[in-house]
């Protein structure tokens, strides 16, 4: 085996800048590989992705930096490829090459394509949406087969679980509920997040007619896309077209797609391609061999330099070739500040507008020093990525990991001050003492607001697992005051595919309808349609709570209060103002032209609050609804589990009472002022 000695002398000796992967160069294929402790090289090439029809093996020559090289007289569009890289003490096998941009079935062999080619019609017309900040930003993250694998999406069956069946505009049922794509648009969010759509190990692609599922996080080949999602797998162009035509119809509609990366582990290790190109080199060791910071057995070594360009490329890669509009990482916590901050300074060059946030945790203890390290708690290293914000989620809803624990929306009034952080944005507030540790972020867009997302119970079965005393009534309730405390705070929201609809998870358990854990999945990574896909007739059943979240999103994306850019404007423009009960808070927002009062009430009976000055409308009713009359002021009732937006009418006492006279003359007599 190699050892950490080596491999410091190959970051030292024989770092390489230049080209890697294949070049077409008119009637020349050149292809480039990097292996510098590597004895010898050789490339064999098939006419197919899979199978023995091998057409040649040719020696590649080293160059001085470690990089392998062979040219070969004739345009290879079309065939595929692998690698053999020999050392001295290993058995050979074969590898896909790991700057291949297409590949075969089951990502096998790596494929030569001319990525022109596999541009849709259009493609070069239709431009990133544009966002001023990411605080703007309203994620949504979908997974590629839950969103329309289910007959009820109602897309072409060929289509189902596809790239193109979530490409596929101007669906509905019943009677006009949308679903698919113009679901996204009614929502109104701003981005899809796309868990993994970069090749992963665990479906085989060669049997699209068997149900099979993962989310994705098993990397196989980081640089192309996943044949699962594709029409033909076989096809290595296919995949991309399909992909680049998803992204197209989306980016027409408004909507910008960030894709989840994961450049923390790979699904094999000792065989993966990284290791058969240059072992142990990929990956951080400990003297009983490979590290498992990422929980899952390989531990990506982002800061060694030729580790570090992969990354750095990987992410360029598909940010221009696919124009993607953000990336977020996987275990950011395994990855290396500096390799995080390189690639935000190269995303900034390519535009401001790709967001960059990620997991601010691990999934085991990493072999290098935590303090070098993307650790929430470490953010300061690295301000201009986001981080999601697991206080604020665990907050609103009660422990991640104890069913049982309820959080503000179940009435635990514990939570009351991290909740009014998440509120604040995470941002040191003068209004909020005690809990400092939760006060993380320097900046709003750093943190990435939710309560649900893959991971866990949806919001939905943890309300009914954590919450069995309370009336469906007073279910539904807590799930709106999720989705308001997600909506409405500083920061940036983030909701998962189908949470605005009460999305379920349920587990395939015979002869049970009991309500407890364990009739709901917590880990659905390899589970079945019936767990995971998208129901969508659950939004016709559940369309007022869509209506609301829909509101929610509206009123956010109207109104720059609830958005704000920065720490000292927030700690300026909103305040949180006395309340009787502990647990209810009342947040003002004020600006020069607007103001508004927000109140979150987290006990099963109605509270009072008081307003600040002035007369007030509810802008949004804990049903989603805005009245503009009564007007009210001072002291007003807030129903049980709820959340009511007032804003301040800023017309002169004498236009309110016109307008209250006209009211009444309309409506008939009522006390309204
Ligand atoms: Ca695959």
């Amino acid at each position: 085996m190699f050892s950490e000695t080596d491999f410091e002398k190959a970051d030292r000796e024989n770092y390489y800048g230049g080209p890697l992967g294949v070049e077409i160069d008119g009637n020349k294929t050149i292809f480039r590989a990097w292996s510098p402790l590597a004895t010898g090289a050789y490339i064999r090439i098939y006419a197919d992705g899979t199978g023995s029809n091998t057409i040649e093996t040719l020696p590649m020559e080293r160059h001085w930096t470690g990089c392998w090289q062979v040219e070969i007289l004739r345009n290879l569009e079309g065939f595929f490829y692998v690698y053999v890289f020999e050392f001295e003490y290993r058995y050979l096998k074969s590898t896909a090459d790991i700057y291949a941009v297409a590949c075969g079935v089951n990502g096998d062999r790596s494929a030569v394509v001319d990525l022109k080619k596999t541009d849709p019609f259009g493609w070069d017309t239709v431009g990133r949406p544009v966002i001023e900040s990411p605080c703007d930003a309203v994620i949504y993250e979908c997974h590629i087969r839950d969103f329309s694998i289910d007959e009820s999406s109602g897309v072409k069956v060929r289509y189902r679980g596809k790239f193109l069946g979530m490409a596929e505009d101007g669906l509905y049922i019943g009677k006009g509920t949308t679903v698919g794509l113009a679901h996204l648009k009614e929502l109104g969010v701003t981005h899809v997040q796309l868990l993994p759509i970069y090749d992963y190990a665990t479906v085989d692609e060669a049997k699209p007619w068997e149900q099979q599922f993962n989310w994705g996080y098993d990397p196989k080949n980081y640089n192309c896309p996943e044949g699962s999602y594709s029409t033909d797998a076989e096809s290595p162009s296919a995949r991309i077209f399909e992909l680049k035509t998803l992204i197209m119809e989306l980016h027409k509609n408004g909507i910008g797609v960030i894709m989840d990366v994961v450049y923390n582990h790979t699904y094999l290790t000792e065989n993966s391609w990284f290791d058969l190109t240059f072992p142990g080199y990929f990956y951080r060791m400990r003297e009983d061999g490979y590290s498992n910071g990422s929980g899952v057995g390989s531990e990506i070594a982002s800061e060694r330099a030729m580790v570090r360009r992969y990354i750095v490329d990987s992410v360029k890669f598909w940010a221009n070739e696919y124009k993607l509009d953000g990336f977020r990482f996987d275990l950011m916590a395994v990855l290396d500040c500096d390799t995080i901050n390189e690639i935000r300074s190269e995303l900034d060059k390519l535009s401001p507008y790709v967001m960059m946030y990620g997991e601010g945790w691990s999934g085991g203890e990493c072999a290098i020093e935590s303090s070098r390290l993307c650790y929430k708690w470490n953010n300061a290293a690295f301000p201009q990525v986001g981080l999601f914000n697991d206080d604020y989620r665990d907050a609103i809803k009660g422990a991640t990991f104890d069913a049982y624990r309820r959080g503000y929306v179940g009435g635990n009034i514990e939570f009351t001050n991290i909740i009014k952080r998440g509120l604040a944005g995470s941002v040191a507030h003068p209004d909020i003492s005690g809990n400092d540790e939760a006060a993380w972020a320097q900046q709003p867009y750093q943190s990435i607001n939710y309560c649900e997302a893959h991971d866990n119970w949806t919001m939905w079965d943890k309300i009914i697992i954590s919450c069995g005393d309370f009336t469906d009534e007073e279910k539904v309730s807590a799930d709106r005051l999720s989705a308001a405390l997600v909506i409405l705070a500083q920061g940036v929201p983030f909701l998962h595919l189908g949470e605005d609809f009460l999305r379920s998870k349920p587990k395939k358990v015979h002869g049970s309808d009991l309500e407890t854990h364990e009739f709901f999945e917590d880990n659905s990574y390899n589970s079945p349609d019936f767990t995971n896909s998208i129901k969508w007739h659950r939004k016709i059943e559940n369309t007022e709570i869509f209506r609301y979240y829909r509101e929610l999103v509206r009123l956010r994306r109207t109104s720059p209060l609830f958005r704000m850019r920065t720490a000292d404007e927030i700690r300026e423009k909103l305040h949180f103002l006395s309340t009787e009960d502990i647990g209810v808070i009342l947040m003002k927002l004020e600006d020069e032209s607007d103001c508004f009062a927000v109140a979150f009430n987290p006990y099963r009976e109605a509270k009072w609050v008081d307003l600040p000055g002035g007369m007030y409308f509810v802008r949004l009713s804990e049903s989603g609804k805005s009245h503009e009359f009564p007007m009210m002021s001072n002291h007003v009732s807030i129903p049980p589990l709820s959340a009511v937006v007032f804003e301040r009418c800023e017309e002169e006492l004498s236009d309110l009472r016109e307008k209250v006279s006209k009211h009444t003359q309309r409506f008939g007599t009522r006390n309204l002022m």
